[in-house]
C-alpha cells in the first residue's frame, strides 16, 4: 500500500517505520535549540523600511497646519483633518462625511467602539447594551483572537458561526440574528479574513445588510484590516458592505475599521472608522468627552507620505514583492510534504497576512506543542475560535511576514514534520 501518498491508507507496519524516520528528523531539530516565533503576524524589518521616509516628511520649518488651516500642534480636529478623510475616503470608498480618522489602532476604536455600546447603547438603541439580561456575538470562526477577547472582557457571549468559501455560513446567520434579540453584532473579517484570507462574496455582503434582525440596533463590526494587502495582481473585489446596507434600508447597520497599521507601522499608524452620519454624530459627541483630538502630526504625515489612493496602491505592491515569496514559500513546503496525504488542508490567499491550516480533527493542539518543543512558537491552537476553544482542535494559524525566507524554511520544516507525527499517531490509535 505504501505506493499511496494518502497515509490512511498504510499499514500500521508502514506508518510505524515512517514515525521512526520523521521522529529522528525532528530529534534532529529539537538538538538544534532553535528559537523562532511566529505567533502574531506582524511586518518584518524590511515592509517597516519601507515607510521610514514617512519619518522624516515634515521639515523642521513646516506649518504643519492642516488643508483647512488648523494648526496640528494644538488641540481639535476631533474627527481628524480634512486629508486624511479624503485619502481614506478614496482606499474604503465612502463620502469623507461619514469617517471618523483615530488615533494609531483599528482595534481600540473596536474596543471603545464594542464599549460605548455596552455603556451607552448606539444609535437607536432603546438600553444601553449593557443593561440587557444578556448580549450576544455572532463570531464567524476561525476569526481574529483578539475580536473574541473584546467580547471575552466585555461579558458578551459569543456564538461560532462556520466560515465557507464565500465568507460565514449566511443561512445560520440568518437565522440566528431572525430568533434571537439579544444577538447584538457579528464580527466580520471580509477581505483576505483573518486567518482563512477568504473575501466575502456579493451574495454574503447582500445577505448581511439586508438580513432580518430580531434586535433593531444591530450592528455589524466590519474589520476591513487587509483592504488593500493583495498579493497577486488579480486581487480579490469586496463588494461596499456600507453601500449594500444603504439600499436595503439598513443605513445605520455597519462600522466599518481599517488602519494603516499593515501599511506604514503597526506602532505608528492611522485607524478610521467609517459608519453612517447618524452613528458618527452619536460618536462624536461621546469621543469629545473622551479627547481634544487625536495624533494630527501623524495623520499630516501619513498623508504627505501617502496623497492618494494610487501612492497606497503602489506602496502595497512593494509589501507584496517582501512578503509574497515568503506566502510562496510555505504553501510550497504544504504541497511537498503534506500534498495528497489526507493529513492537512490550507486556505492559498491572495492577501493578508495568514494562512489557515487544517490537521486532522485532534491534532492542532499537539502539533503546536510539538513544534513548540523544537523551537517554533505559533499561534496558539484555538485562538482562532472563541473562548480558545477549536470544536475540532485543527486549526493552526500560519503568520509567515516576519522571519526572514530561511527562518520560515525551516519552521515550515518543522510543522510539517510535527503534523505528519501527529497524524500517523492519531490514525494507529484509531485502528
Ligand atoms: N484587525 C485584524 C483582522 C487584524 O488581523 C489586526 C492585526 O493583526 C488588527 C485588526 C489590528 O489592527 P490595528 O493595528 O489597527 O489595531
Amino acid at each position: 500500500m505504501k505506493n499511496q501518498v494518502d497515509l490512511v491508507h498504510w499499514d500500521a507496519e508502514e506508518l510505524g517505520n515512517h514515525h521512526r524516520i520523521l521522529s529522528e528528523r525532528y530529534e534532529a531539530y529539537r538538538e538544534q535549540k532553535i528559537s523562532l516565533d511566529m505567533s502574531r503576524g506582524k511586518p518584518c524589518r524590511e515592509q517597516l523600511e519601507l515607510s521610514a521616509p514617512m519619518l522624516q516628511i515634515l521639515p523642521p520649518d513646516d506649518p504643519l497646519r492642516a488643508e483647512d488651516g488648523s494648526d496640528c500642534l494644538n488641540y481639535g480636529g476631533l474627527d481628524g483633518i480634512p486629508e486624511a478623510k479624503a485619502l481614506f475616503s478614496q482606499v474604503l470608498g465612502v463620502d469623507p462625511k461619514e469617517l471618523l480618522i483615530g488615533g494609531n489602532s483599528s482595534l481600540t476604536m473596536m474596543h471603545d467602539t464594542l464599549s460605548r455600546a455596552m455603556l451607552h447603547g448606539v444609535y437607536g438603541s432603546e438600553l444601553p447594551w449593557g443593561k440587557l439580561p444578556k448580549v450576544k456575538f455572532l463570531c464567524p470562526s476561525p476569526g481574529y483572537d483578539r475580536h473574541f477577547a473584546i467580547c471575552e472582557l466585555l461579558n458578551i457571549e459569543m456564538i461560532v458561526v462556520d466560515m465557507l468559501p464565500g465568507g460565514p455560513d449566511m443561512e445560520q446567520v440568518e437565522q440566528l440574528v431572525r430568533e434571537d434579540d439579544s444577538i447584538k453584532g457579528i464580527w466580520c473579517v471580509p477581505k483576505y479574513s483573518n486567518p482563512d484570507g477568504i473575501t466575502y462574496s456579493d451574495e454574503t455582503v447582500d445577505r448581511l445588510a439586508r438580513m432580518k434582525t430580531a434586535a433593531a440596533d444591530f450592528r455589524i463590526f466590519w474589520d476591513d484590516a487587509y483592504t488593500v494587502h493583495h498579493l497577486t495582481s488579480k486581487p480579490d473585489e469586496l463588494k461596499s458592505i456600507h453601500a449594500a446596507c444603504r439600499t436595503a434600508g439598513n443605513p445605520d447597520r455597519v462600522f466599518i475599521f481599517s488602519s494603516t497599521a499593515k501599511i506604514t507601522f503597526p506602532g505608528a499608524g492611522v485607524a478610521v472608522l467609517a459608519s453612517s452620519e447618524r452613528n458618527l454624530d452619536l460618536i462624536r459627541r461621546q469621543l469629545a468627552v473622551q479627547t481634544i483630538g487625536p495624533d494630527k502630526i501623524n495623520q499630516l504625515r501619513h498623508v504627505r507620505f501617502l496623497p492618494d489612493a494610487d501612492h497606497v496602491k503602489r506602496h502595497m505592491e512593494k509589501h507584496a514583492a517582501i512578503i509574497k515569496p515568503k506566502f510562496d514559500l510555505v504553501l510550497q513546503k504544504f504541497e511537498a510534504e503534506l500534498g495528497g496525504k489526507q493529513i492537512a488542508s490550507w486556505h492559498k490567499p491572495n492577501g493578508g497576512y495568514f494562512i489557515s491550516l487544517n490537521t486532522l480533527d485532534g491534532c492542532a493542539k499537539e502539533v503546536v506543542r510539538m513544534a513548540a518543543e523544537a523551537g517554533v512558537t505559533l499561534t496558539k491552537a484555538g485562538a482562532t475560535f472563541p473562548y480558545g476553544r477549536d470544536p475540532r482542535d485543527r486549526n493552526i494559524r500560519i503568520a509567515p511576514t516576519f522571519p526572514s525566507l530561511a527562518e520560515l524554511d525551516t519552521a515550515m520544516d518543522i510543522l510539517c514534520l510535527c503534523v505528519q507525527l501527529a497524524s500517523i499517531r492519531k490514525i494507529l490509535s484509531e485502528r
